[in-house]
């Protein structure tokens, strides 16, 4: 079994809102759900599912940066005015481009899609019910002793 990223990603303009939408239900699945009060480890051995996990995560990836580049084209296009940062209008434009742009990245950092430390997409990860984000396993255990040493272990439980 092997994902055609190409064909899943052709169509990716006009269903990236699709995609989006998944990953903000997966979330407010994830926190709202079973793992809200304690951490929780997903390990996938089977090498063939690691590849179709690996492969959404791509695809759902993908669709977000299609999201955010349309606002950083949107973004270029207000830097062309002369008044950029005199105009109060375009100011507050670029304002609302970049609420955008992170409506899409707080969900996508804080999801099971990558690890918000190394940004790795091809790793088994444990949720923080505490930070309500996923980390891998790898910097999980990194951050853990970090902060840990820091004097701060209910960060990372
Ligand atoms: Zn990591």
């Amino acid at each position: 079994m092997n994902f055609d990223k190409a064909t899943l990603c052709k169509n990716l303009n006009i269903q990236s809102s699709i995609f989006f939408y998944i990953i903000q239900i997966w979330n407010i699945n994830l926190i709202d759900g079973i793992f809200v009060k304690k951490k929780h480890t997903i390990i996938i051995r089977s090498p063939i599912l690691r590849q179709v996990r690996n492969s959404l995560r791509d695809v759902l990836i993908s669709a977000c940066s299609v999201e955010q580049s349309k606002i950083h084209d949107e973004e270029d296009r207000l830097r062309e005015h002369d008044d950029y940062y005199e105009n109060e209008e375009i100011q507050i434009a670029a304002k609302k481009l970049n609420d955008q742009y992170w409506e899409i990245e707080r969900p996508l950092r804080a999801s099971i899609l990558l690890c918000p430390a190394c940004f790795k997409t091809d790793k088994d990860m444990i949720f923080n019910p505490v930070r309500k984000e996923w980390y891998c396993i790898e910097c999980y255990a990194k951050l853990k002793k970090g902060f840990t040493e820091e004097g701060q272990p209910e960060q990372f439980p």
